[in-house]
């Protein structure tokens, strides 16, 4: 008689499904509440990597061994093949995974489906078709908000061999990247971009033509989407009053926009709050703060270094351990952690971003991005 009512979860992504597997799994009764009919409705299977770079004490299948979470169908990545602006090729390459591909959407096999089945199988019951409030909600983990980073991307199936191309070329991919990735069947061209989110089809269509330039791909049975991302800093882990895990409390990778890493530890550590009655925010500052200061000096060289820049960078991750040259650039060190403020008042003071750092360093664009929502995802 005295059962406390079932814990409420907004949005059934990686972050909330995790949070749902967990505190299920410690006897809480959870429903997930899931505003779509299917999870993973914004992504077409596409390809889509966990970054295992970040962390050299524990790598991604250990983190979900960890975790007691299942293992989607996964494909490590130990080499790929960067081009700049100027088309000159890096070849990349790690002893250890630096990622796993993992596909994305609906269907069985991706990261969404597969954490469904865990959250349910672990004795969560999730809604669909279901949209609630933060407010009413005791975790919120409803994806991103506000859309920083817009990318337009063809998924498809293919017998080509293995590619993973990435091209950082500023006047195709503004503040972001393109890539082209053909691993186990399944391909998945990409474009995103943080600037001019309006040009995205002309930028899609340039990227296109550039990174086919290599050689053609077959491209079977394509499928389109754009999807937009979150590059914001949130440090409270709030919204509207309730914990936010995953993209809706602002974990990110400033970086390269890989955040289900982040969705994942973030939505643990959630689960972790709710049952000791630990306070989230805290020990999401904790746990992420440093490292997130950190990606935020990351994207301002990123934007900053320019053609030059991105060139340099593709130039070091070919000359080393490439595992070790991406960990480098998350790991908190001292000089990017004093850098932070400072890039966080020069974004400030040029008007771009001329907002509080918290709750956010770039809404100056969110209504020019409101209309390419409203036009194009609907
Ligand atoms: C094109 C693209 C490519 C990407 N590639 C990578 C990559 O290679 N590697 C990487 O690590 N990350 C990548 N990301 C980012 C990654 O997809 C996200 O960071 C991650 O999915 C965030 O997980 P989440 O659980 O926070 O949110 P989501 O996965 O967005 O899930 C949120 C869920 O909440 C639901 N929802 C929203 N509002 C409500 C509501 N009010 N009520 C109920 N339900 C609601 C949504 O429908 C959704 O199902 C990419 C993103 C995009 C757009």
């Amino acid at each position: 008689m005295n059962e406390p009512p079932p814990l409420a979860i907004a949005g059934a992504g990686p972050a909330g499904l995790v949070a749902a597997t967990l505190l299920a799994r410690a006897g809480r009764r959870v429903v997930v509440h899931e505003k779509n009919a299917t999870v993973g409705a914004r992504f077409v299977g596409d390809l889509q990597v966990i970054e295992d770079a970040s962390d050299r004490a524990e790598n991604v299948p250990a983190m979900f061994a960890r975790l007691g979470i299942p293992a989607p169908r996964w494909v490590p990545a130990t080499n790929a093949e960067f081009f700049d602006a100027k088309m000159r090729r890096f070849e990349v390459a790690s002893r250890e995974p630096y990622a796993w591909f993992v596909t994305r959407g609906p269907d069985e096999g991706t990261l969404d489906t597969t954490l469904l089945e865990g959250a349910r199988r672990a004795g969560a019951e999730v809604l669909f078709r279901s949209r609630i409030e933060p407010q009413a909600a005791d975790l919120v983990a409803t994806g991103p908000q506000t859309p920083d980073g817009l990318a337009r991307e063809t998924a498809f199936e293919t017998d080509a061999t293995t590619r993973v191309r990435v091209l950082f070329d500023p006047a195709v991919a503004p503040g972001g990247y393109a890539y082209l990735f053909t691993v186990g069947g399944r391909g998945t061209f990409g474009c995103a971009v943080v600037h001019d989110l309006g040009g995205i089809d002309r930028y899609f269509g340039r990227a296109k033509e550039k990174l086919l330039s290599v050689d053609d791909v077959p491209m079977e049975s394509p499928r389109d989407a754009y999807s937009f991302m979150n590059f914001a800093l949130a440090p409270e882990a709030r919204r509207d009053g309730k914990p936010a895990a995953g993209e809706a409390g602002a974990f990110q990778d400033y970086l390269f926009g890989l955040g289900m890493r982040y969705a994942i530890a973030s939505g643990a550590l959630a689960a972790e709050a709710l049952l000791t009655g630990g306070d989230f925010a805290a020990l999401a500052r904790e746990r992420f703060g440093r490292r997130q200061r950190v990606s935020l000096v990351n994207r301002f060289l990123y934007e900053a270094g320019g053609a030059f820049g991105l060139s340099l960078f593709a130039r070091l991750a070919a000359r080393a351990d490439f595992r070790s040259v991406l960990g480098a650039f998350y790991r908190p060190g001292s000089v990017r952690l004093a850098l932070a403020p400072l890039v966080a008042a020069l974004w400030r003071n040029r008007g771009r971003c001329a907002h509080r750092l918290p709750p956010h360093w770039c809404r100056a664009r969110e209504r020019e991005v409101r209309a390419v929502e409203l036009g194009r995802i609907g």
